[in-house]
């Protein structure tokens, strides 16, 4: 059992394979502390689609270097260092400025260009703290103050509306852990509405998003509409994904590895 650890009691199901009911106490300890100094962006740029919480897993379990964090920068991987009682690491540089009030990447926020918004809602399931609001057909928009800078509802919009806006803010810790907690909170609401929607049969829309796709393995959905072509739009939506978000990536840091997957995903794609 997980309840000795409030924070990772009644996490969402896509978690489930994380598997952390078989770890011990003190890896379950650790395990929260490290999650909570991440920036629960959810932007999987550490390489943990998933988000956070998986990455932080993959640090106390797996031994996964803990100085791959983009947005929390320097000051997060020497928090981690502590918690891990080890030495201290230099986080992974990216090609985002650092913010020199912070030591952190300087923050965006993304602003759709409305005028320009066709209104095809796709950026709406890519947002993980559900800071897009609009309905199909109509022009979209984003709360700033709820929107990370993830940049996760910028590859799947068809007509390249969403810009990204700097933001210079120098948030007190307490600040900062209130914001986290509640982008945390955000995200998992969102992945248990997406399960739900999921397992709603009448639900029949394509996955059109990373995360969709793994909570459709998860929740095991029996799928009743043509199935054929439900399987191969989820297909083509997965490699369309990954080859989006390796780019991202890739548009912040070269990785050799990740360049080579690239064009075998997009050779696949073709
Ligand atoms: S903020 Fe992004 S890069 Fe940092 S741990 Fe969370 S998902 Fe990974
Ligand atoms: S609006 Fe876009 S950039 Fe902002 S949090 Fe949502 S997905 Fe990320
Ligand atoms: S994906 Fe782009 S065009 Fe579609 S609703 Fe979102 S902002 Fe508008």
């Amino acid at each position: 059992m997980v309840k000795k650890h409030k924070r990772l009691n009644n996490i969402p199901v896509l978690f489930d394979e994380l598997g952390l009911t078989a770890l011990s106490d003190s890896q379950l300890e650790t395990l929260a502390e490290v999650d909570a100094c991440l920036p629960q962006t959810q932007c999987g740029l550490c390489d943990h689609t998933e988000g956070c919480l998986p990455y932080a897993h993959a640090i106390v379990v797996k031994n996964e270097p803990y100085n791959k964090c983009v947005p929390g920068g320097q000051p997060v991987s020497d928090r981690i260092a502590n918690i891990l009682q080890q030495d201290s690491l230099s986080v992974i540089p990216s090609k985002w400025q650092t913010n020199p009030q912070t030591a952190r990447p300087t923050e965006v926020r993304a602003v759709i260009r409305e005028a320009d918004c066709i209104g095809c809602t796709k950026c709406i399931p890519a947002c993980p703290v559900d800071a897009i609001i609009g309905t199909g057909k109509h022009m979209h928009t984003i709360f700033t103050e709820l929107c990370t800078g993830c940049e996760l509802c910028l590859s799947p919009c068809p007509v390249d509306c969403i810009d990204l806006v700097p933001i210079e803010r120098a948030p007190s810790e307490t600040e900062r852990e209130q914001e986290q907690a509640h982008l945390r909170q955000r995200y998992h609401h969102h992945l248990n509405r997406v399960e739900a929607q999921i397992n709603d049969k009448r639900n029949a829309k394509p996955v059109v998003s990373m995360v969709q796709s793994k909570l459709n393995n998860v929740s095991n959905h029996q799928l009743n509409i043509d199935e054929k072509q439900v399987k191969d739009t989820i297909a083509n939506a997965k490699l369309r994904s990954k080859i989006k978000k390796l780019e991202k990536q890739l548009s912040v840091r070269e990785n050799e590895k990740k360049r080579a997957e690239l064009a075998r995903l997009k050779a696949e794609l073709a």
